[in-house]
């Protein structure tokens, strides 16, 4: 998950890393009461997108009042930022910048590591500079299990060009933004710009933070971090419901046990849709071992949710759970279903016990349920469904 700079600015003076003031505006009034709150001086306005170069796109602004911040926020709030819309901003107390520079940590899974990266240029893009002017930007190996200590701190400083007094400032700085990756287990913390100021201090002036979501369960508080509006509705209740699923954009919803199960079957219903006018799988969701009744109605539920499907094929390899108590479970979850069941169902069963399994399901006899053979049968069956309704 990546976070919003206002965000980023909290994590990081939680952990004690130099910020200015900032507080996050959603309308051109409550930016000028943030200005206002911060002393009434020069203030930032900054668009609030997960993007980068909101600079260049317009999306910082310099406001000398606060009535000018409020000015500054009817310009900014709605602009869009490379695709992004800016529905909010933050107000940061101005900085008087002498130098900017970069500094991140971030995971590199290639060498199973992590790396930090820092550069006396900052402020600019470092794609940029890292093609233009590699030798500029240090880029030093980072131990998981030492991270950054006062040795690998003045490492990094020395690479990057730093001496004297700036090398132990910034030092020190790069030891709190390591323990804000650390203890918030993030997979990049980046600084661009990390200030030197008139006055001499060092200060994080832009954030980006991007938490590992495979983590979460140890963070109850990153959940209020997640932008809940720019999540798909159906994502956020099968994630309710603990389930795996990912929607896509085509017509033909796929259940299936196991996650290798349900990526082949996404795509033989690809393939089969080729002969059926395009139509394509709708989602990937894996119910995994255990299809008791329940989860197989939650997964139902939430597929024939999205208005785009068509027709639903369930794909299931009886194992630990046998294929008769899957079709138990797809009989029980149309039962509990009811009227919302309304498109129809191709199941294909195989391994354990699936004679049972069918048999169930014969016996049902529901309207909706079609039962094939075969994994190719079942995926041509769906995408034809699909394709005439
Ligand atoms: P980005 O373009 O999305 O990376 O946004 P930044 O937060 O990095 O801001 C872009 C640039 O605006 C920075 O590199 C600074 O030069 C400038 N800037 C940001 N905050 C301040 C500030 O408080 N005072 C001044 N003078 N310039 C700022
Ligand atoms: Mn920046």
């Amino acid at each position: 998950m990546d976070l919003f700079e206002y965000q980023a600015r909290d994590l990081f003076e939680k952990h004690g890393v130099p910020v200015l003031g900032g507080r996050v505006a959603e309308t051109p009034e409550e930016a000028l009461s943030a200005a206002q709150e911060l002393g009434g001086g020069t203030v930032v306005v900054k668009a609030q997108v997960k993007t980068g170069g909101r600079g260049k796109a317009g999306g910082v602004k310099l406001a000398k009042s606060p009535e000018d911040a409020r000015a500054k926020a009817e310009e900014i709030l709605g602009l869009d930022i490379k695709g992004h819309t800016t529905e909010k901003v933050m107000i940061a107390e101005g900085a008087d910048i002498a130098e900017e520079y970069y500094f991140s940590i971030l995971l590199d899974r290639a060498n199973r590591s992590y790396l930090a990266m820092c550069s006396k240029e900052g402020g600019v893009e470092i794609e940029t500079l890292a093609k233009e002017r590699p030798e500029a930007l240090a880029k030093v190996d980072v131990n998981p299990l030492t991270g950054i200590d006062d040795a690998k701190a003045a490492e990094i400083a020395s690479e990057a060009g730093f001496d004297g007094e700036d090398a132990k400032k910034v030092a020190e700085v790069f030891k709190q933004l390591w323990t804000v990756y650390a203890e918030e287990d993030a997979t990049l913390v980046e600084v661009n710009p990390l200030v030197k100021t008139g006055d001499g201090k060092i200060i994080a002036l832009d954030g980006k933070i991007t938490l590992d979501d495979n983590a979460s369960f140890r963070h109850e508080d990153h959940e209020e971090l997640r932008d809940i509006s720019a999540e798909d509705p159906l994502e956020l209740k099968a994630k309710k419901l603990d389930l795996n699923y990912v929607k896509l954009d085509g017509e033909v919803g796929v259940i299936g046990n196991g996650a290798g199960l349900v990526m082949s079957t996404l795509d033989v219903v690809a393939y089969a849709g080729e002969e059926h006018g395009g139509v394509k799988p709708a989602n990937f969701l894996d119910i995994g071992g255990g299809a008791s009744a329940e989860v197989m109605a939650n997964g139902l539920d939430v597929i024939l949710g999205d208005d785009q499907v068509k027709s639903v094929f369930v794909n299931v390899f009886g194992g630990i759970t046998a294929c008769d108590a899957v079709a138990n479970g797809i009989v029980k979850a149309l039962e509990i279903l009811g009227d919302t069941a309304s498109k129809p169902l191709v199941v294909r069963l195989d391994g354990n016990n699936v004679d049972e399994g069918r048999k169930i399901l014969d016996d049902a006899n529901h309207p909706l349920v079609t039962l094939t053979d075969t994994m190719d049968g079942g995926a041509d069956k769906a995408a034809e469904l699909a394709a005439s309704r």
